[in-house]
């Protein structure tokens, strides 16, 4: 089946604010395995907008529209939508009392409009809105569907879990099942790469490849009767994407990011870690500080922007920053060194670079970052090259400190080599 979605509203065309209902609903509808060709913004303008729903049913089954069903009178997705459908709009008296009992408890007034958001196309599904007043809508018409969500994030994305997800997923007889492998320390066009024949003839189960920062993460989705069924066709090609990749997978698990892998690993290993940061200034910290049960395992986290802060705190000598740079492969591993001696951690890894935009040279270009990884004494350093403004050059060495943490931990206690 395929789904359209249509996003309403003026601050959407002028750049007021940015579309992120449509990014959420299209990941979402392809995890239910919809295919999602077009999606239109349209303003708070009713020929407009007619125009756009009647083109997205001539060749799409389900459309999706978010935003404009609130009680002012620019708010004309409902109206329009049921113009569209062929009809009228009648008072629905649950939704007017879900309204009513809303500013009652709540204490706040009811203005007439209010009563707007309680009117429903004839023959139309309402949809409860935990989080406000505004119903959601489902109009089917034969082989078609439409369906109006609430402009706000935090009312349309619970509706969307809550209700609309089991009744789409419900419209296709066959259930969907995905799984998420995530592979770090390989490039998008090498995973591609070594992944070719099984994209190139895929069918059911698919294979999609999402390139994250430092990241590839591979979602195999299936497609069958029932979910046993979907779980089993998912199954031989998870292994297989485990053995093409082998230590590179760091999860199968969605919900386990990075950081958390790391963690987990420093805890099944009983190892306390540190970490000292040049630029990128504490975020290494902040990422593994974001698990919980961290506490477990982190000990200290210092950051030694300046050369002083390097030889005070960790003992690094003058004359070798001096000699060979604070940006260098021999004070990446005198801070790696020097955080394990001083916090008395197992491991301890560091990060020193030009982060940009000033500061950069032909020797030492801007991106320019050495990551050095201490584990119980066993030092590795690597160079890196980056590219991108400031932030992406320090949000790059995070994960790429993270993925070396992880090699350097496995490659000491389990002889994995990478
Ligand atoms: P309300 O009852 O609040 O008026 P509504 O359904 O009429 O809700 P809109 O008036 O279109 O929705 O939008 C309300 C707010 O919701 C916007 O100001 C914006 O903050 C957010 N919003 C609307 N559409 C989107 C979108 N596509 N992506 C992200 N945020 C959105």
């Amino acid at each position: 089946m395929t789904v359209e979605l249509i996003s309403v509203g003026t601050e959407l065309l002028l750049g007021n604010i940015v579309n992120t209902n449509a990014a959420y609903l299209a990941e979402k509808c392809a995890d239910l395995g919809l295919s999602c060709f077009y999606q239109s913004v349209v303003g708070d303008n009713e020929e407009r907008l007619a125009a756009v729903l009647k083109t997205a049913l001539e060749r799409s089954d389900i459309v999706i529209l978010s935003g404009g069903l609130g009680p002012t009178e620019d708010d004309l997705t409902k109206e329009v939508s049921a113009k569209v459908m062929g009809r009228k709009l009648a008072m629905h008296e649950p939704s007017r009392k879900r309204i009513e009992e809303y500013f009652i408890s709540r204490n706040m007034e009811l203005t007439e409009n209010n009563w707007k958001q309680a009117m429903m196309p004839e023959g139309a599904i309402a949809v409860n809105n935990e989080n406000g007043t505004a119903p959601g809508v489902i109009i089917e018409d034969r082989e078609k569907k439409v369906v109006l969500l609430p402009g706000p994030p935090n009312e349309m994305i619970p509706m969307f879990e809550k209700s609309i997800m089991p009744y789409l997923a419900g419209k296709d007889s066959e259930v969907i099942y995905s799984q998420t492998v995530k592979i770090c320390g390989v490039g998008e066009s090498k995973a591609e790469t070594l992944i070719k024949d099984m994209i190139d003839s895929q069918g059911n189960p698919t294979i999609a490849t999402y390139a994250k920062n430092c990241e590839v993460h591979l979602r195999v989705t299936a497609k069958a009767a029932g979910e046993k069924e979907a779980k089993k066709l998912v199954k031989p090609v998870v292994k297989e994407l485990k053995n093409r990749f082998g230590p590179c997978v760091y999860t199968t698990n969605a919900d386990i990011t990075l950081e958390k892998a790391v963690v987990d690993l420093l805890i099944a290993n009983k190892l306390t870690v540190s970490t000292v940061e040049s630029c990128t200034g504490g975020m290494l910290a902040a990422r593994l500080i974001n698990v919980p049960g961290v506490s477990d395992v982190y000990k200290s986290g210092y950051i030694t922007y300046s050369n002083k802060a390097k030889r005070r705190i960790l003992g690094i000598k003058k004359g070798l920053l001096e000699k060979k740079g604070a940006v260098s492969e021999e004070v990446a591993k005198e801070m790696a060194k020097g955080a394990a001696a001083i916090s008395r951690a197992e491991v301890a890894v560091s990060i020193t670079g030009i982060a940009g935009p000033g500061g950069g040279t032909e020797e030492k270009p801007v991106g320019l970052v050495y990551i050095a990884c201490n584990v119980c004494g066993k030092i590795k350093v690597r160079k890196c090259n980056f590219r991108g403004n400031r932030a992406k050059i320090r949000e790059t060495a995070v994960s790429s400190a993270l993925i070396l943490m992880r090699q350097c931990i496995l490659e000491y206690y389990s002889e994995v080599t990478f």
